[in-house]
């Protein structure tokens, strides 16, 4: 993943004609943080923080709890927070966390120890004004909220703008839970008006239909009703319909705990997750893991439109062989930037003492997302590149604009 996220950044770099020092200085960590937590039951379990660069504004980013975090992947992840912070316009720099432990074999109260923990350990580093963390792959407002009691508790710190994610009784804000779903709404409505489809109805199919693609399912089903859900599957694979789910009730199923391929709708037909992949869908949203679609199976898929809300669900490999059959691919620094906007907007409440009502979270996260969507496919149809490319352009630039604007400054001074 490492190696990927930098293969992009000089790939990028080199057709923007930036300096081998600029390129350099977009690949380089600013600070790494590396240490063991050992709990009281006596496991010892090695966690990370990686700040990658905080040109734009204080690090953002959030913090996993999973076995295979390891020290490149969250320097990848702490790398792509910078780009897509810089990508939809936040003045925010790019940061990583992780502990690599495998939550489901911790009891709550052993959760709640190693979460406190690492908030022990990191605590000079992290802050309102250095470093925000968030929840991430495995971590959920509940840890955040033990995370940001920690952090209160050690530096008297009562903004409560340490952490975003946190619940809304604990300074949360509203509208976060499907930010990111959302954003992946609005992304999509703007390339769709952007490539004037002439077609009046557009069916599409969700791999992963966790939270980040029930929420998209169940705001597309209210932003964009010319949409029909034709497929969708979870880890045990999933189910089909040429005449279309109904995105609600399936929502509804996954939170009392169903599983997608037992579920029972009219018409439907179960299906693997290979099958959806290749599902006769307008659009492909992928909305689980990495590296799904790698170069083995590129091919398989018929989508004209790929929205990735999961982080580089598209290998390197794999991106090329779809954009040169006329593929668009929504790249993820766009497509699920709207769980990381809406965290700013928390932050940003936080420090003001306030609480908005959802209606202004989301438009606040419209008047983000919109315009930098825009701007990404306007520079791809100038420069003749791939979206993906162009919003990685778009982001590269205003790091460094912004870095010599600042270093200008202090000459000055
Ligand atoms: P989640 O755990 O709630 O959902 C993931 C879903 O994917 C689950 O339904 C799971 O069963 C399914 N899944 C797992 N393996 C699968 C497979 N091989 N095929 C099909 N489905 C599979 O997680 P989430 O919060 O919805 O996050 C989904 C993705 O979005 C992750 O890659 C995450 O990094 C990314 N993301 C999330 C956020 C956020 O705000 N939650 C923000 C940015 C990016």
């Amino acid at each position: 993943m490492l190696e990927s996220a930098h293969h992009l950044i000089e790939r990028v770099g080199k057709s923007l004609g930036l300096s081998s020092e600029d390129i350099d200085f977009l690949l380089s960590i600013d600070q790494e943080h590396i240490f063991d937590i050992t709990l009281k039951n006596g496991t010892t379990h090695k966690a990370y923080r990686v700040q990658h660069k905080n040109t734009l504004g204080p690090y953002k980013g959030g913090i996993r709890f999973h076995p295979g975090v390891d020290l490149d992947e969250v320097r990848a992840l702490a790398t792509l927070m910078s780009l897509k912070n810089a990508a939809v316009g936040l003045p925010l720099g790019g940061g990583k966390g992780g502990v690599a432990t495998d939550p489901r074999k911790l009891s709550e109260a052993e959760l709640e120890e190693l979460s406190r923990a690492y908030v022990r350990h990191l605590h000079p580093h992290i802050g309102p004004d250095k470093d925000i963390p968030a929840p991430d792959v495995n971590t959920n407002s509940q840890i955040i909220d033990w995370m940001t009691d920690e952090y209160e508790q050690i530096t008297g710190d009562t903004t409560k703008a340490s952490f975003t994610g946190k619940s809304v009784a604990k300074g949360g804000s509203n509208g976060r839970e499907a930010a990111t779903g959302r954003g992946g709404v609005i992304a999509l409505r703007t390339v769709l008006e952007h490539l004037k489809t002439d077609k009046k109805e557009l069916t599409y199919a969700i791999q992963g239909f966790g939270n980040v693609g029930l929420f998209f399912g169940v705001i597309a089903g209210q932003m964009l009703p010319n949409l029909q859900l034709i497929a969708a599957t979870d880890s045990s694979g999933g189910i089909s319909s040429a005449f279309g789910l109904d995105p609600d009730e399936l929502a509804e199923y996954k939170k009392q705990g169903g599983k997608l391929n037992e579920h029972k709708a009219e018409d439907a037909v179960t299906i693997t997750n290979d099958q959806l992949l290749a599902e006769e869908a307008d659009i492909l949203v992928l909305a689980a893991l990495g590296d799904v679609i790698t170069e083995k199976n590129a091919d398989t898929v018929r989508a004209k439109i790929i929205l990735e809300l999961a982080n580089g669900p598209i290998s390197d490999s794999a991106y090329d062989l779809l954009t040169s059959r006329g593929i668009t691919v929504i790249p993820d620094i766009l497509a699920n930037a709207g769980g990381v906007i809406v965290s700013y907007l928390e932050w940003l409440q936080n420090r003001a003492g306030e609480h908005w009502e959802e209606a202004k979270v989301n438009e606040k996260l419209e008047g983000y997302l919109i315009p930098a969507t825009k701007k990404a496919l306007e520079y791809a149809d100038k420069a003749q590149v791939s979206l993906k490319e162009a919003a990685m352009a778009v982001a590269m630039r205003r790091i460094l604009e912004t870095r010599d604007a600042k270093m200008s400054r202090k000459k000055e001074s």
